[in-house]
């Protein structure tokens, strides 16, 4: 209730050692241990963990959120899901900032503040604020307009990052974004999901209208080239990286 947060409870809140609070934040039991496949809840616990999901600034100094959550075993016969943590309605599954954040960063945008500006004044990255827009553009738009000639781009946001996952491990972490344009010139930016993997474009695409799919006559991918191109002509070295690939792009994905 403290922080507004539903599905959130503040537990208590310290001092870390810079003096900036830590705020310890448990599942509300009305959320803890329901199962987001089947919807069962779970009482089989397999392990206790913990995130720093980022809120809205408080004050000027800063606030970090500790969300200490379980991770359960499902024991329902059917369901796919064997292990899941908990999941609570302010906080998006797999997201590190919190929904309200993401709105407000992309709002901010929206009311012609620029990205890194928004970024500073909320400590998030460039890139939070970039994808938080492009969502909230892509649901403010709705169906993006039909092109016959449709262009797959990839845009990588800084570098590659390691992240700890919630069972401990390391992830490498891309920030690969895959871009749909007009490649007609007409309208631009289509639409931007995250990853550069063919279940991100098959999701991209399975979310427009059968109509909308039928308009496309041809489309392109611009992918970085996997190895350095060797030149063709006379020394059959390898050439620079700076180079992008364009191949044909089959209409049912990769
Ligand atoms: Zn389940």
């Amino acid at each position: 209730m403290l922080l507004g947060l539903p599905g959130l409870i503040v537990e208590r809140v310290e001092l870390d050692e810079d003096r900036s609070r830590v705020v310890h934040v448990v599942t509300d039991e009305r959320w803890a241990g329901l199962c987001s496949a089947c919807g069962e809840r779970s009482t089989s616990v397999k392990a206790h963990t913990a995130t720093a999901p980022k809120d809205l600034p408080y004050g000027p100094a800063a606030v970090k959120m500790l969300w200490h959550k379980t991770r359960w075993r499902c024991r329902a016969e059917q369901c796919p899901q064997k292990t899941f943590t908990d999941q609570v309605p302010s906080i998006a599954p797999g997201a590190r900032t919190t929904t309200r954040l993401r709105h407000a960063v992309a709002e901010a945008v929206g009311e012609n503040r620029s990205v890194d500006e928004v970024a500073r004044s909320h400590r998030v990255s460039w890139t939070t604020v970039q994808r938080a827009f492009t969502r909230l553009c892509a649901t403010v738009l709705g169906e993006p307009p039909p092109t016959p000639l449709l262009g797959i781009d990839e845009t990588c946001f800084g570098r590659p990052r390691w992240r700890r996952g919630e069972d401990g491990r390391w992830l490498l972490v891309e920030p690969w974004e895959t871009g749909f344009v007009d490649l007609t010139g007409q309208h631009g930016l289509l639409g931007q999901v995250d990853g550069r993997t063919s279940a991100a474009v098959r999701s991209w695409l399975s979310g427009r209208s059968q109509a909308w799919r039928d308009t496309v006559r041809s489309s392109r991918s611009t992918r970085p080239p996997r190895t350095r191109p060797r030149c063709a002509s006379c020394c059959h070295r390898r050439g620079s990286l700076s180079t992008t690939s364009v191949s044909s792009w089959p209409r049912t994905g990769r």
